[in-house]
This record gives C-alpha cells, structure tokens and sequence, in this order.
C-alpha cells in the first residue's frame, strides 16, 4: 500500500507562495467580510459557484486555506478544513458523517474528549457507538451493523501507545460501506493514514503540527466533496457549528509546520533513545519503536521511517503516588513540565488515568490496561539526550523506581 514517491515533508516544501507584496510569506487577510464587485457575484459565491471568491471568513478566508492546502499536501488528501481546535475537526466531521439511527465502530482507547464525545453526547442525537479493541480486525468487523456509519480510530491511540492497522482497517471499511476516520495527532509525517486506506484524517494542531503550545487548533482532511459538504452553507457541520480558525493564528501555525520535519526527527530520536535505556534498566517502557511492543512490526511497516516511531512514550512505575512524586521531582529538576498535551520542545508528562483519560470509568480504564502507576511522556527536543537520561534515572533512583 505504501508509496515510496510520497513524501509528506517534500510536499509541504515543494509549496511555493508569493506574498501580495512579494513577500515570502503570504499577507495575513484580517477581514471577517469580504466585497463583491457586482451583486451577480455574490449570489453565485452564496451558492458556491465562485472557486476563489470569498464571503465571510467562518466560510474561508484566504490564510486558513493556505494552512488547509500545506496539511491536505501534508496528508496526501484533495483538500482539507482547519478549526479552531482538534475536537472542532472531531466533532463536525463524525456529525456530517452522521444522523438519527447511525452508528459508529471506534476504538475503546482514544482521546478522552472523542470518547467523552461519543460516550455522552452523540447518543443525545441519536447516534451510538460500540467501542471496540481496534488491534483486532475480527473484533471490529463483528460490531459492525446494518446502521454502521463509520469506522474511527487514532492511529497510536491515546495514552496506551496501541497501533491501528489502517490498511486492514480500510479493507473492513471498504467491504462494509463505512468511512474510516483516523485521528492522526501522534504520528504526523510518520504515517500517512490516507496512502494506507483512510478516508479522513484528522490532526489536533494543538500538538505536534503547531508545536508551541502556544495555540489549540485542528484540521479535517479528506476528498474535495467531502471538505466542501463541511463548509455548505446550508447544510455543513463546519459551517454551522462555526469551530473556526482566525486568520493570524493560522499564519502563525503555517510557520511552524515548515518545521515539523526537523522536529519530529529529533523528538523521535530522543523518545527511542530514552525507552531502549529505560527498558534496558528494568522499567516498564511502552514504545512503538521497541522490540517488545505488540505492534512493532507493523508500525515499522506502516511509517515513512525517516520520521521515526514518535516521541510518545509511557513507563509504569507501580502506582500512582510513585507516578506523582516522580512526575514532581522531574519537574523541579527541570526535565520538563507536568503538564497534559505534546509535540512542545520541552518535556511534557502526567499521570493519564487522572488527567486526559480521566473521562474514563475507572472499571473501563482496567480493562484497557491503562494502570495507576502510568505515566505518559511527550518528549522533547532536548539537545543532549544522554545527559537528560541520566538526570532522569537519578531522580528515579531517589525515589527507588530504578
Ligand atoms: C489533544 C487531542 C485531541 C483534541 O484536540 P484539541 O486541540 O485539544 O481540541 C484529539 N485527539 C488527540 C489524539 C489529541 O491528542
């Protein structure tokens, strides 16, 4: 399935703009509104018969397009829509995709807001999900129905690291009628869910793509016609629901994704770097780059391998006090923050059983694995990585985790 030609990183290089003023960068638009020559005009723009004109900036406005053409070049798709968060991608596109009566197949180990979402607040319109574990195809297939709309999975999920056999998953899809929707906030540039069979891709910009931690932002890629149906005047979830990205946000999330190749290199190296030696010390280490971890090979086969394995990775150090001395510790050595979110240049670790994934019921978060003593770690773009082992491992020894 895999295209050796696809280059997710040399397809957002290969983008050239040219500002309104020659500027390398493309002018900022800062209009909400939008004037029309003729009145003519405008009525075909409403209808949406004008390519290129524009109307009113929770529709489109010129610099969240720029932004939506570098991700869909990005993922390899016809076009895509950004929003103003990764849930104001999530929660149009499940609800353009869905209505009274359908049902969704998801993965029971995903973020804790789509599950939140789907657990609480879809079944209010008449939309019911069945969670699944998405590492077995036979499992996934048998919950389907006749009212299954959709297929919807992370390609790592959240915080268990599981890995989602897109191209399998795109076969079961295909032979049931289903769209795939696979949220790919973890591994961008690793995987490119849509060369493997995924209908529509979804980012919370929040993370890695933007990369400060300075913003919360989200983007649906897809086919033209299903991007368009999004932003329908009349009947578009984007469009109503109005989860829009403002225009100077977008330009500032456009330059850092110029550098996400660089930085997902680098984070990747750091994580793989940190998890062979926590391993090889005896703690629990959860990596999709490790040996031991259940879907190594097939991630290996899913990436483009120059992006590495990702910088997500967990350790189990027992229990949940361990976990919060350990993450307080690190904290006032300054090895990072005890903050949730990733992809930041820094660090990041909490304990997720009582943070992101605490919409989760306790009975259900057991039976998922997801333990106490669990803790996540986004890691960052240390320049030194042996020097933070080393601090790491001597704060885990304070505290008699190693
Ligand atoms: C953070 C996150 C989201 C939600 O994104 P926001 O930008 O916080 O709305 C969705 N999916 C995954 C995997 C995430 O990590």
């Amino acid at each position: 399935m895999k295209n050796n030609d696809f280059n997710p990183a040399d397809n957002i290089q290969d983008l050239q703009y040219f500002g309104e003023f020659g500027g390398v960068n493309p002018s900022i638009s800062d209009s909400s509104t939008y004037t029309f020559l003729s009145a003519k005009t405008m009525f075909d723009t409403f209808e949406g018969n004008m390519e290129g004109c524009y109307l009113y900036s929770r529709h489109s406005s010129p610099s969240n397009l720029y932004l939506d053409q570098a991700l869909a070049a990005m993922e390899g798709t016809e076009a895509a829509n950004v929003s103003a968060s990764g849930m104001g991608a999530i929660t149009p596109t499940l609800l353009q995709l869905c209505g009274v009566g359908d049902h969704i197949v998801s993965s029971r180990t995903i973020y804790g807001g789509t599950y939140a979402f789907l657990k609480n607040f879809t079944p209010r319109l008449g939309i019911e999900t069945t969670f699944v574990d998405i590492t077995k195809l036979e499992v996934v297939e048998a919950a389907i129905t006749p009212k299954t709309k959709v297929l919807y999975c992370e390609t790592v999920s959240n915080p268990l690291l599981e890995v989602a056999d897109i191209a399998g998953l795109s076969a079961v899809a295909k032979k049931h009628n289903l769209t795939l929707v696979v949220d790919n906030t973890f591994s961008p540039l690793s995987v490119s869910p849509a060369r493997l069979g995924a209908d529509v891709v979804i980012h919370s910009l929040t993370k890695y793509i933007n990369g400060s931690s300075d913003t919360v932002g989200g983007v649906t890629c897809a086919s033209r016609e299903f991007i368009n149906s999004l932003k329908n005047v009349n009947t578009g979830a984007s469009m109503l629901l109005g989860p829009t990205m403002d225009s100077l946000r977008s330009a500032s999330v456009m330059k850092n994704l110029r550098t996400l190749h660089i930085r997902m290199k680098q984070h990747s190296y750091n994580a793989q770097y940190l998890a062979e030696r926590f391993e090889r010390d005896g703690l629990k280490t959860v990596y999709p780059g490790l040996a031991s971890h259940p879907s190594h090979q097939l991630y290996k086969n899913m990436i483009n391998p120059e992006y590495g394995f990702g910088g997500m990775m967990t350790i189990d150090v027992g229990n949940l006090a361990t976990a919060n001395t350990l993450m307080e510790l690190m904290q006032e050595r300054n090895l990072g923050y005890l903050a949730v979110s990733l992809g930041f240049y820094k660090t990041l670790f909490s304990a997720p059983g009582t943070s992101t994934s605490s919409e989760i019921p306790l009975e259900e978060q057991t039976e998922m694995g997801l333990t106490d003593g669990l803790i996540r770690f986004s890691i960052g773009l240390d320049n030194d990585i042996e020097r933070t082992y080393q601090s790491m491992k001597q704060c885990m020894r304070e505290l008699n985790v190693l």
